[in-house]
């Protein structure tokens, strides 16, 4: 254990794990704060740049996450929050180092991991993770980038914000997302997919779905895309007419999913996106270790807004089966983790221990803390709640043994981690915009931006290693 030594004379030194929004939230909000003391923040990240869930999670064909995308450049740009990324918590820094240089440490990891469906055939080959599809679209640089898009037809399961994200981007048609900034491996990818029925299934019905209002709404911007929805989904028991009437959310989304049962929507487009409801997934079929099929089973409402099966079994011919049904955090090394709900067990963002009494000066925010649930705003009540528990215990901080802003640097030279800095992200930005640009000039949409995929290349690029233009064009485009 560190022995406390209260010298309030110097800047608390705090350390965020985490640079998504929970992180940058959790810094900025300690840094307006009203307090008696300094403070001194390291955000750190894995990866070489920031943001996240927002670089990483945020389906490319959202350009509202750009405001919020703008707001955390606001804060980091003011300079008085550090930023060092590529730095693996638990690989390259463990929390002996992290106690040793910071007084205080907030975890806020997130979630990035699928949520497990526990069903024969979720191991066969065409059965993938929603997440592991969103990281592959993003261009997230730890996962392959092959993805088999050869399946005609498709099954989505979930009926959250993800699935529908995942449903839109596979049957959207490449071009209408070329200006994003999609990387050029997805754009080809989503380009050579042979996708004609994309299939949504949610376990229970339209109104106890879980996505939102503008999000469904989404679904029917896709060009040369129909919506089919099915008349016998359309069940609503007490709970469900309750809902529907007291909560204007779901009022809204069971009122656009009924305008589209009712009104025609088969204009003979080349894709299809159908929307199923009270349909759970009993097992997925294969034939020769392939996904050849879903096999699911008639539910219905208990009166409740809860389900229960009916015995009745369909069998939908899909050669693909996304599982969107949740995200999962990860175990932090070194803390205590609820594994069932994926969390760093806490009381209010202090983290507790195996015995359950909070560890002094470990603190969590996002998802990590409360579970993958809520929108990005959402992140921002939460980080004050753990930023106010942090001010409370304010007099019982300050136990750094070296507390130096350099010392970790010299930490992380000496044992080779290339980190990357604010100012290598500013770097990386610049010539990510300018990959984008390039390509407008040499075809016929205008590209926002072609996202670097590689790590090796964001981290040539941010640490400004000089590496030939034409070798970094093409390693982007990989
Ligand atoms: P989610 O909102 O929790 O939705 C999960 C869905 O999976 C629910 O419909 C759930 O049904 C279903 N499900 C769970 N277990 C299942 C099973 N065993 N079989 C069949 N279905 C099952 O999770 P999410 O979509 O991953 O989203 C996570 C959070 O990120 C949400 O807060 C979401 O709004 C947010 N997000 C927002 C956006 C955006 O564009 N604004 C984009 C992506 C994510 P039940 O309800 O019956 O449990």
């Amino acid at each position: 254990m560190t022995e406390t030594v209260p010298t309030p004379d110097r800047p608390l030194r705090l350390a965020i794990i985490g640079a998504g929004p929970a992180g940058v939230y959790t810094a900025d909000l300690l840094t307006k704060a009203e307090r008696d003391f300094e403070v001194s923040i390291d955000l750190f990240d894995r990866y070489p740049a920031p943001y996240g869930l927002i670089r990483y999670g945020v389906a490319p064909d959202h350009p509202r996450i750009k405001g919020i995308v703008k707001a955390l450049h606001k804060v980091m740009d003011r300079g008085d929050i550090r930023f060092l990324g590529n730095v693996d918590f638990g690989r390259d820094l463990n929390l002996e180092d992290l106690r040793e240089h910071y007084d205080a440490i907030v975890f806020s990891t997130g979630a990035i991991k699928d949520a497990a469906l526990d069903i024969p055939g979720a191991e066969l080959q065409g059965s993938f993770g929603g997440a592991d599809f969103v990281s592959w679209y993003d261009g997230h640089p730890d996962v392959p980038r092959e993805w088999p898009l050869t399946a005609r037809e498709v099954a989505v399961i979930g009926n959250g914000n993800v699935a529908l994200d995942v449903a839109r981007m596979l049957s959207k048609h490449a071009e209408d997302l070329l200006v994003t900034e999609i990387p050029e491996n997805v754009y080809a990818g989503l380009k050579a997919s042979p996708v004609t029925d994309v299939h949504v299934f949610g376990r229970r019905g339209p109104a106890q779905v879980k996505f939102t209002p503008l999000e469904l709404r989404e679904l029917a911007h896709s060009k040369d895309v129909d919506l089919v929805l099915y008349p016998e989904d359309f069940e609503f028991d007490a709970a469900s007419e309750e809902a529907a009437t007291s909560n204007n959310q779901i009022k809204t989304m069971v009122g656009t999913l009924t305008n589209w049962l009712v009104e025609e929507q088969d204009t003979g487009a080349s894709r299809r996106l159908h929307l199923h409801f009270l349909q759970q997934p009993v097992e997925i079929l294969g034939e020769d270790g392939a996904v050849a099929g879903l096999r699911m089973e008639r539910m219905e409402l208990d009166g409740t807004g809860n389900v229960k099966g009916t015995g009745e079994f369909t069998d939908y011919p899909v050669q693909a089966v996304y599982r969107a049904i949740g995200y999962h955090g990860s175990e932090v090394p070194g803390l205590a983790y609820d594994e069932r709900r994926g969390v760093i067990p806490n009381d209010a963002g202090r983290v507790l221990g195996a015995d359950g009494a909070p560890v002094p000066g470990l603190y969590a925010s996002g998802w990590i803390k409360r579970g993958p649930v809520g929108l990005i705003g959402h992140t921002k009540g939460d980080a004050l709640e753990t930023i106010g528990c942090l001010l409370e215990d304010q007099p019982q901080l300050w136990t750094a043994r070296n507390p130096d802003e350099q010392a970790v640097l010299n930490l992380l030279e000496s044992r080779g981690i290339d980190y990357t800095t604010w100012e290598g992200w500013l770097a990386l930005d610049e010539h990510e915009l300018a990959l984008g640009a390039e390509a407008t000039g040499s075809g016929p949409v205008a590209r926002e931006r072609v996202k670097v995929v590689p790590r090796e290349v964001m981290l040539a690029v941010s640490r400004q290693e000089s590496v030939p233009r034409e070798a970094m064009v093409l390693e982007a485009a990989r």
